[in-house]
């Protein structure tokens, strides 16, 4: 069976331990790899490792940085099949979305901040008499950067791209549900020349390994994506020991489609905001509000066209929806359908565990579910999912759209479909949640801030935000 080894020091290596934990094909049900079950020591050698190459990175050009950063990108293009294979085979996702979104993405997240990086720049405030204050923005020095599984390269490497830009050495860990591609990358940083320690992966649990990089003493930052209960872990950890904190957590976002909108293209972009990687993407809409007027028409057609979804084998080109991330998550996005039948809501689509065949036949698959007649305030529509599972409920008025939208804990992020210029500004403003789609879905500009509000996290990445975070602001006071 082949060993995922972790990436330290410029190398390919064993966990210290030795140990190993299985790694799943959700399409099958099968292990497939092994990877290291990683614990303290080995983020200690990372750590020296990072340490050891901090003078000489945060030193180096900007222009060598780039061309680095560049070359990694280039690297995965070059073995785009490779990769989108991996992220396909660990998180049962389409073949054809790897293809589309996630690699061709995390291409981009490395050669957006090989740019960004050569633009970012710091500001300079003349006092009277000709005293002048700058701000010096220096890398932090060595940071921990720890992702998710529902897109794993993608958002592993939105944050470490733009942490190795301004100059500082990473430990990075990728989930360990869905290791393999951070480990395909790590043998791109092999090709591309990045200095040895400037980037470290180690994998294994998150209770362990993640928790010693949080704990340990000279990792001075830690970008985190993931669940709001480990964000909350992660925070009582790191902010008595003021480590920087950046914290993208989980989400319950609302669709709110008013009677004016473009029909079509709202039930049709509807169904891809529900259902996109199998819901398992922290920008899914989950909850659907429809205005009274329009809600059986956008009822039936959008049930329509769920119930048209193939649920198949991730590798078929037919395929629109594949298998759900590991048996655990499958289990529990299959308890909150039972819920959510307790708590009266009506099953219009799906609501089942589907058993494949062949090849398939072990994996874990849910058929796409739509339910309708539940409380907005019940547990179904207040908990997060994350998975194929979107609730529908009619609105009579704007405010009661707004105070059911804005009734969850979360704030990640939103989408309103409405020709009322008017009202979508109004909404836009009111309702709570970092990102505000209006007559669209996951459009995003690699330069905008990006996160959420309430207990969707804190901070912001994208853009000129993650390079701030990444870097301390000196301010430097020059008296003329
Ligand atoms: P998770 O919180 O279980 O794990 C995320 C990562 O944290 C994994 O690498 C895990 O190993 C690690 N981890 C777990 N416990 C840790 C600890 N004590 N210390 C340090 N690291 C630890 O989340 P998940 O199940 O992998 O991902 C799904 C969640 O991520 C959902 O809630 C989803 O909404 C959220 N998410 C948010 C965003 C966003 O941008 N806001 C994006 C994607 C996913």
């Amino acid at each position: 069976m082949e060993k995922i080894q972790n990436y330290i020091n410029g190398q390919l290596i064993e966990p210290v331990s030795k140990k190993y934990l299985d790694n799943y094909e959700p399409a099958t049900g099968q292990v497939y790899s092994l990877v290291p079950d990683s614990d303290s020591s080995d983020i200690q050698l990372a750590v020296e490792a990072a340490k050891t190459a901090f003078p000489l990175w945060s030193k180096t050009g900007l222009e060598d940085r780039m061309m680095i950063l560049l070359k990694i990108a280039d690297g995965i293009e070059r073995r785009l099949e490779e990769f989108v294979a991996a992220e396909s085979r660990d998180n049962g996702k389409p073949l054809k979305l790897a293809r589309a979104m996630d690699i061709p993405r995390a291409i981009s997240n490395f050669r957006f901040y090989a740019s960004a990086v050569q633009h970012f720049s710091s500001e300079s405030h003349p006092m009277p008499g000709g005293t002048v204050n700058y701000t010096l923005r220096q890398p932090i020095g060595v940071v921990g950067c720890i992702s998710p599984w529902n897109l794993p390269l993608y958002l592993f490497t939105w944050k470490i791209a733009p942490a190795l830009a301004t100059g500082n050495c990473v430990i990075a860990k990728p989930s360990e549900i869905t290791p393999y591609t951070a480990y395909l990358l790590s043998t791109v940083c092999i090709e591309a020349g990045l200095p040895a320690g400037v980037l470290n992966i180690v994998h294994g649990l998150g209770g362990k390994t993640g928790q010693a990089i949080i704990e340990h003493p000279e990792i001075k930052a830690i970008s985190f994506t993931g669940g709001t209960e480990t964000g909350k872990r992660i925070a009582a950890t790191a902010a008595p020991m003021f480590k920087k904190l950046s914290l993208e957590l989980g989400g319950k976002n609302a669709t709110v489609v008013f009677a004016d909108c473009d029909f079509e293209e709202a039930v049709k972009e509807s169904v891809r905001s529900s259902f996109s990687n199998q819901g398992e993407i922290c920008l899914c809409g989950s909850r659907i509000f429809v205005e009274r007027g329009i809600y059986e028409k956008f009822k039936t057609a959008f049930v329509e066209k769920v119930k048209a979804l193939k649920v198949g084998d991730p590798n078929e080109q037919s395929t629109d929806q594949g298998a759900i991330v590991s048996l655990q998550h499958k289990q529990k996005v299959l308890s909150y359908i039972q819920l959510a039948k307790e708590e009266g809501g009506e099953v219009l689509s799906g609501g089942i565990e589907l058993q494949l065949k062949d090849r398939c036949t072990g994996g874990y698959f849910i058929a796409p579910t739509v339910i309708e007649g539940l409380d907005y305030k019940c547990r179904t529509q207040q908990e997060e999912i994350f998975g194929p599972v979107v609730t529908l409920t009619p609105f009579e008025t704007e405010d009661e759209a707004l105070t059911m939208a804005n009734s969850v804990k979360y704030g990640l992020a939103s989408s309103i479909w409405t020709n009322n210029l008017k009202q979508a500004h109004r909404v836009s403003e009111k309702i709570e949640a970092g990102i505000v789609w209006v007559n669209c879905w996951l459009l995003r500009d690699l330069r905008t801030p990006f996160g959420g509000v309430k207990a969707s996290g804190v901070g912001r990445e994208g853009g000129w935000e993650a390079m701030k975070f990444f870097t301390e602001a000196k301010n430097v006071c020059i008296k003329a």
